[in-house]
């Protein structure tokens, strides 16, 4: 679970977080959506400690949030992060990307972590690019060894931060795809994303963040159907 309290963050004197309040129980998939600038990135980089905040709480699975490297430890073991950008590593395999933090973080015996990587690799569906570099693959198939890298650390919530939007549109399909899939798994998901198909699909709440603020939160239905903010209604003339 994730429990954000009156969550508050500032770069300088621009703040860009405002009292953010929003409970993830285990196992629900959110949807955060919003204008650029908004500070969706932002509030999702918090969650798992790659951001400092100054103001209320965070909780994740339990652990309270602080920059301490023991806390920030015990935090990332149960959370996965997807990017934008794949950010895999250029110089190693496929199989080696996704083994590589299960080796020297998890100190897992090479056998072990093949084993579990190929698993994963066969869960997104491209067990037969293991051998390949990153530049050997489609863009699609890149953010999918992503998606497999951090499931092979069996993280609980699962962050992804526009994990299509760096995609050729033939590919964002097999992306949005293999995420809805793990959905069914029961992990948590919080995803931003501006695919409101995806959205309607699997997110049990749609979160819309305006200006470091959450406008509006909402289960599919009402958030396309009748959402309650002006803002939000503008937001979705604009993308839909
Ligand atoms: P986008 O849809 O474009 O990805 P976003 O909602 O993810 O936007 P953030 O990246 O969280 O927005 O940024 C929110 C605001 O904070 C923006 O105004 C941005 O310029 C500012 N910001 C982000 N990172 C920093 C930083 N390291 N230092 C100063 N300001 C920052
Ligand atoms: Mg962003």
């Amino acid at each position: 679970s994730v429990e954000i309290e009156g969550m508050s963050k500032w770069f300088g004197d621009f703040q860009v977080l405002a009292d953010i309040n929003l409970t993830v129980k285990e196992g629900e998939k959110i949807v955060v959506c919003g204008p650029s600038g908004s500070g969706k990135s932002t509030m999702i980089r918090c969650i798992n400690g790659l951001e400092p905040f100054q103001g209320g709480a965070v909780r994740v699975n339990g652990i309270t949030l602080s920059q301490k490297s023991r806390v920030l430890d015990a935090v990332r073991r149960n959370v996965g992060m997807v990017f934008q950008q794949f950010n895999l590593f250029p110089h190693l395999t496929v199989l080696e990307n996704c083994t590589l933090a299960l080796r020297w973080v998890h100190k897992m015996p090479r056998k072990e972590s093949e084993d579990l990587a190929k698993h994963y690799l066969a869960r997104v569906r491209i067990p037969e690019q293991a051998g390949k570099y990153p530049r050997q693959l489609s863009g699609g198939q890149q953010q999918r060894v992503a998606i497999a890298r951090s499931l092979c650390s069996r993280p609980k919530i699962l962050l992804c931060d526009e994990p299509t939007s760096s995609l050729d549109p033939e590919m964002v399909k097999e992306v949005l795809e293999t995420l809805a899939d793990l959905a069914n798994d029961g992990i948590t998901i919080i995803c931003v994303t501006h695919e409101m198909g995806f959205a309607r699909r699997i997110a049990d709440r749609i979160i819309f963040m305006d200006q470091g603020k959450i406008v509006e939160e909402a289960p599919p239905s009402v958030f396309f159907g009748n959402p309650s903010e002006a803002r939000t209604k503008h937001f979705l003339e604009q993308i839909l």
